[in-house]
């Protein structure tokens, strides 16, 4: 399984060693229009594969019904919500009741994306801004409850 990841707008990704899980930083080939893969020697002496999209981070527009909640909220229950973007790195979503999302606020997220196996996303992520106007918010992933879903979501996003 080679990882693939995407490059942010300064044209460099952090990469994680599957080995150890260290962290490091890697820099676009100069130039480099196409994808590419890259073998990496960790410090902890691991060699892996990785692939690297040159493209900018992709976001999709979507609108997919979701469910939320805010984590450290008395009331339990999960409410509804519409994505309208996702990208590997978070997400949009229009909140339809009377939540009062604050930057920072850490949320759990589940959906299911439109894909043909349906795969279910179940995130946290942190709330990154809010728009109480339109009542839209943006938040970033930081943790995952599934295996697999970002694979599938990067298969999600690499589609059309
Ligand atoms: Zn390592």
């Amino acid at each position: 399984m080679v990882q693939k990841y995407f490059l942010n707008k300064s044209g460099t990704t952090t990469i994680h060693c599957p080995s150890c899980k260290e962290a490091r930083r890697v820099q676009s080939k100069n130039g480099s229009k196409k994808s590419y893969a890259l073998r990496v020697r960790c410090s902890c002496n691991h060699i892996f594969k990785i692939e690297i999209e040159h493209r900018l981070q992709y976001r999709k527009k979507v609108n997919l019904s979701g469910e939320y909640k805010k984590l450290d909220e008395r009331d339990n229950a999960y409410r509804h919500c519409m994505i309208q973007d996702i990208s590997t790195t978070g997400i949009a979503l229009l909140y339809l009741d009377s939540f009062k999302p604050s930057p920072e606020d850490i949320i759990e997220i589940k959906f299911s994306l439109d894909d043909r196996k349906r795969s279910r996303v179940h995130k946290k992520a942190r709330i990154i801004h809010v728009n109480s106007e339109k009542k839209t918010l943006g938040a970033e992933f930081i943790e995952s409850y599934n295996t697999n879903e970002d694979k599938n979501i990067y298969f999600y996003l690499s589609q059309n």
